[in-house]
C-alpha cells in the first residue's frame, strides 16, 4: 500500500495542473483498490454544493456538471458528518440521492471520506463496487490516507491559483486571491504589484575554457567593481531611511564583495581556465549550496545574500542588468520577490515603496527587519504564492496577519481602505498624547516604555513619548554584522541608545541568540533550537562574548548612568549567580580601566515556566524583573511561536498564562522588586489593561501601539480594570477571554483604538 500512495503523491505532484492531478488520482485509486468507481466532489463554498470533479467509472460527461447540494446524498452526508461512510447497500440509505446523469444506480457499495484540509471540508472522495460488500479496514484507511494527500495538493492548487482551471460551475469565484505568510512588518498596505526578478541567471551558466585567463580577469574585474558600485548606490538611495548602524548591512555585502573573499575565489577558479562566468557560478553555488545546508534558518537565508550578489555580477559580466529607473515604478509599489534582499529595497525611491512580499523568508529575515525600522507593511514566507504573475496586479498587505490579497474585490478593498484610512487618521489624533502621561481618570501612573533593536526604533520611540526602553534586543545589531562587533563597535552602538533617551532608562538585554535568532558567523544547528542552546546558556558558555558585550554597555553608560542590564531565557538561579558574578568583575575591570561608573541596575528575564516557580529566589537576586510573555506563553502551551499550522493554539490571553502573570507580579512584589512585561501582550491594548489591572509596574511595547496603548489607558480607572481583571481571571477559555476583552473595550468606546479591526474571517472565503 505504502509502495503504490508513495508512486500516486509522486504523479501527483508533478500533474500539470488540478484537474489532471484529480484524473491521476481517481484513475490510480481504482486501479489499486480494484473497484469500479473512484471518483471526486469538491465543495465550492459559493454555492455551497459539491461538484463532480473528477471520476473513472462514472459518466464522464457528468464531470462538472453534476453538483449536490450540502444536504443532499451520501457525499452531502460524508461532508456534513467530516467522516467516512462505509455501506454495502448504497441505494437503500434513506440519504442515498439517485443521480442519473452518472449511471451510477447499480452500485452498491460505497465507502466515502471527506477530504479536510487545517479544518477545512474540501470535498468528499468516493470508491463504489457493483456487488454488495463492506469495505475492509484497510481498503478505508488507504483511502482516508490518499484524501489527506490529496487535500493538500488541492489547497495548493488553490493558492497559485490552478483551480481557476477548473469547469465553469465550480468557477463562479472571482479572481481575487488570498494567500497567508508571516507578518513581516505591521500595517495595511493597498498598491500595485512590482515583481523584482533577477537580472541574470547563474544556475543556467555553461561551462567553459577561459580563451584567455587575462582577459576573464579584466572582465571579472570589472563587473566585481559595477557590482561595488551597484551596492553603494543601493545603500545610498536608503540612507535618508536608515540609521549608519542599519547601513552596516550594506558594508557586509560589500566586504563579500572584496577582492580577497569572493574575487579572490572566482579569480582562483579563472587562473584554472574557468572562464568567467563559469567561475563565478562554480564559487557561489558552493557558498549558496553550502549554506542552504544548514538546517538553521537564519543561516540558510544568507544563502540569498549571496546569490544575490552574484546575480548582480553575472549581469554585468553579461551586459544584462535591469536598467529600471525611478520612473519605472508606480507610486505605490508593492515589490514582490521570490527572495526579497535588502538590496532589492534600494531600487525602489522610498516616496513610491509602500509594501514588500516575499515568498521565502521570514519575520527574522534582515529584510523584515529593516521594513520594520522603515515602517513598510511586509508579509514573508508566502509559500505558495505564484509571484511571477503579481506583475502589475492591485495588491492589498496585510501586515498584522500576514496575509496578501491579488486582485481583491471592491468590498475588500474598500474595507482595508478604511483599515488605511482609520490608521492614519488614528496616528494623526494620537501625536496630540505625546507630552501627556499614561494615567488613569482615576490617577493611577504606569509609565509605557519600547522596545526597540535598531536606532531607528529609538528614534520613532521618543516621537511617540516613549518613557525608557524596557527591551533592547542587542542581537539585532549583532544580525547586522558579519562578525561578532568589537567591544568598542558595541560601545558606540550601545551609547546611541543609551544617549538617545538618557536620562530615561534603557534596559539592554545580553545576546539572546539561538532558537529562531542566529547569527551567520555563529553557528548553532540543533534539533529542537527552542528548547536548546538558547540566550543565557549561550553567553555564559562563552564568557568572553559576554564580559565584552558587558564592559560595551557599562563604558557606553559613562556619565548617562541611565543603563539596566537584563538576562534572558533564565531557567535557573545559578544561571543568575554566574551571570551576576561575570557583570560584577566586568564592571571592576572597566572601573579599573578609569571609568565612573555605578553598578547598573540587573535584572531577569522571565520567559520559561520553570521561572515562574522560583520567581521569590530569582526576585531576590536581582534588582528588577521582566515577564517576556511571548517565550513565556510559548514554554507554557507548547506553542512554537513562529508555526503558522499551531497559530490558533498561541492563545495570549490563555487562563493558564494570565495565572502564571498573575502569580509573577504577586511573588516579585512580595519581594519588594519592581515589575514589568516586554512581550506583545504589554503592547496589545486588551493586554495592557490586564497587566495594569495585576500591578505590573511598567509595560515595554513596540513603538507604533504606545499611543494606542496610552489613550486606553487615559481613558479608564484602574478599578474598572480590576473588576474586568477579577470576571475574565474565572473563564476557562482563553477565545472567550480575548473576545470579553474586545467587547468591554469596544462598549467603553475603544473600538476604534483596538483595531485594525479586521475580520479574522476577511476574504477567507477567496482562494
Ligand atoms: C519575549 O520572549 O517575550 C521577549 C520579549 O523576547 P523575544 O521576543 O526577543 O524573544
Ligand atoms: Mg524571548
Amino acid at each position: 500500500m505504502l509502495e503504490i500512495l508513495r508512486r500516486i503523491v509522486q504523479e501527483v505532484s508533478s500533474a500539470k495542473d488540478l484537474g489532471d492531478a484529480l484524473r491521476v488520482v481517481v484513475a490510480r485509486i481504482r486501479e489499486a483498490t480494484s473497484t469500479e468507481v473512484c471518483s471526486v466532489y469538491l465543495y465550492d463554498a459559493d454555492s455551497k454544493r459539491y461538484v463532480l470533479m473528477a471520476t473513472e467509472g462514472l459518466n464522464q460527461a457528468a464531470v462538472g456538471k453534476v453538483s449536490l447540494s450540502s444536504s443532499q446524498g451520501l457525499v452531502g452526508l460524508v461532508g456534513s458528518r467530516e467522516e467516512p461512510l462505509n455501506i454495502d447497500n448504497a441505494p437503500a440509505h434513506p440519504r442515498f440521492q439517485f443521480l442519473p446523469e452518472t449511471g451510477e444506480d447499480p452500485f452498491l457499495s460505497f465507502l466515502g471520506v471527506p477530504i479536510i484540509h487545517n479544518k477545512r471540508l474540501m470535498g468528499v472522495m468516493v470508491i463504489q463496487q457493483r456487488d454488495s460488500r463492506q469495505f475492509d479496514e484497510s481498503e478505508e484507511a488507504f483511502l482516508v490516507t490518499m484524501s489527506a494527500q490529496l487535500a493538500g495538493v488541492i489547497a495548493h492548487a488553490e493558492a497559485t491559483g490552478n483551480i481557476q482551471r477548473l469547469p465553469d460551475e465550480l468557477n463562479s469565484k472571482s479572481i481575487a486571491a488570498r494567500f497567508a505568510g508571516a507578518p513581516g512588518a505591521p500595517g495595511v498596505a493597498l498598491g500595485q504589484g512590482v515583481v523584482m526578478v533577477p537580472a541574470a541567471d547563474l544556475a543556467s551558466v555553461v561551462d567553459k575554457q577561459a580563451e584567455s585567463i587575462d582577459e576573464e580577469i579584466e572582465r571579472f574585474e570589472q563587473a566585481l567593481e559595477l557590482a561595488r558600485i551597484d551596492i553603494r548606490k543601493l545603500g545610498g538611495q536608503l540612507r535618508s531611511e536608515l540609521r549608519p548602524e542599519e547601513m552596516a548591512l550594506f558594508d557586509v555585502y560589500l566586504n563579500m564583495l572584496d577582492d580577497n573573499a569572493l574575487g579572490a575565489e572566482v579569480k582562483l577558479a579563472i587562473n584554472q581556465g574557468h572562464w568567467a562566468q563559469g567561475a563565478l557560478r562554480r564559487v557561489i553555488m558552493e557558498y549558496v549550496s553550502h549554506f542552504r545546508l544548514m538546517e538553521d534558518a537564519y543561516l540558510r537565508e544568507r544563502a540569498t545574500d549571496i546569490m544575490d550578489l552574484g546575480t548582480r555580477i553575472l549581469a554585468h559580466l553579461q551586459g544584462s542588468e535591469s536598467e529600471t529607473s525611478a520612473d519605472d515604478y508606480p507610486d505605490f509599489t508593492i515589490l514582490v520577490s521570490e527572495e526579497l534582499t535588502p538590496a532589492m529595497l534600494g531600487e525602489v525611491p522610498p516616496n513610491k515603496l509602500c509594501g514588500l512580499i516575499s515568498v521565502k523568508g521570514s519575520s527574522n529575515s534582515h529584510v523584515a527587519i529593516l521594513a520594520r525600522a522603515m515602517g513598510v507593511p511586509t508579509v514573508m514566507g508566502v509559500i505558495d504564492l505564484p509571484f511571477a504573475q503579481l506583475q502589475g496586479k492591485s495588491l492589498i498587505i496585510d501586515g498584522y496577519r500576514g496575509v496578501l490579497y491579488s486582485n481583491p474585490g471592491a468590498e475588500l478593498r474598500q474595507q482595508y481602505q478604511s483599515v488605511f484610512d482609520e490608521e492614519k487618521a488614528l496616528a494623526k489624533d494620537l501625536e496630540g498624547l505625546l507630552h501627556e502621561p499614561a494615567e488613569t481618570l482615576d490617577g493611577h501612573r504606569l509609565p509605557l516604555w519600547v522596545n526597540t533593536g535598531l536606532i531607528t526604533d529609538a528614534v520613532r520611540s521618543l516621537d511617540r513619548g516613549a518613557e525608557g526602553v524596557g527591551l533592547y534586543r542587542t542581537e539585532v545589531p549583532f544580525m547586522m554584522k558579519d562578525r561578532f562587533p568589537s567591544e568598542s563597535e558595541q560601545q558606540g552602538i550601545y551609547r546611541e541608545q543609551l544617549q538617545a533617551f538618557s536620562p530615561q532608562p534603557v534596559t539592554m538585554r545580553t545576546l539572546d541568540i539561538g532558537g529562531d535568532k542566529a547569527l551567520t558567523y555563529f553557528p548553532i544547528i540543533e534539533a529542537n533550537p527552542f528548547l536548546g542552546w538558547r540566550g543565557i546558556r549561550v553567553t555564559l558558555d562563552h564568557p568572553e562574548i559576554f564580559l565584552v558585550q558587558v564592559r560595551a554597555m557599562l563604558k557606553a553608560s559613562v556619565g548617562l548612568n541611565n543603563l539596566r542590564i537584563m538576562l534572558p531565557m533564565i531557567s535557573n538561579v545559578t544561571e543568575v549567580d554566574d551571570a551576576q558574578h561575570l557583570i560584577y568583575r566586568a564592571w571592576v575591570e572597566v572601573v579599573e580601566e578609569g571609568y565612573a561608573i555605578p553598578m547598573p541596575q540587573v535584572g531577569v528575564m522571565i520567559e520559561v515556566p520553570a521561572a515562574v516557580y522560583q520567581i521569590r529566589e530569582l526576585a531576590q537576586r536581582v534588582d528588577f524583573i521582566s515577564v517576556g510573555s511571548n517565550d513565556l506563553t510559548q514554554y507554557l502551551l507548547a506553542v512554537d511561536r513562529n508555526n503558522p499550522r499551531v497559530a490558533d493554539l498561541y492563545q495570549a490571553f490563555h487562563p493558564a498564562v494570565l495565572a502564571a502573570l498573575q502569580h509573577i507580579v504577586k511573588e516579585a512584589h512580595a519581594e519588594g522588586k519592581s515589575v514589568s512585561v516586554c512581550g506583545e501582550l504589554a503592547g496589545n491594548p486588551m493586554g495592557a489593561v490586564l497587566l495594569m489591572a495585576m500591578g505590573y509596574d511598567t509595560i515595554s511595547m513596540n513603538a507604533t501601539n504606545l499611543p494606542k496603548v496610552k489613550s486606553v489607558i487615559r481613558g479608564i480607572t484602574l478599578t474598572w480594570a480590576q473588576d474586568l481583571l477579577r470576571e475574565v481571571m474565572t473563564m476557562e477559555s482563553g477565545v472567550v477571554i480575548a473576545a470579553t476583552m474586545q467587547i468591554m473595550l469596544e462598549k467603553a468606546g475603544f473600538g476604534r483604538i483596538i483595531g485594525p479591526n479586521i475580520d479574522p474571517n476577511l476574504g477567507k472565503q477567496l482562494h
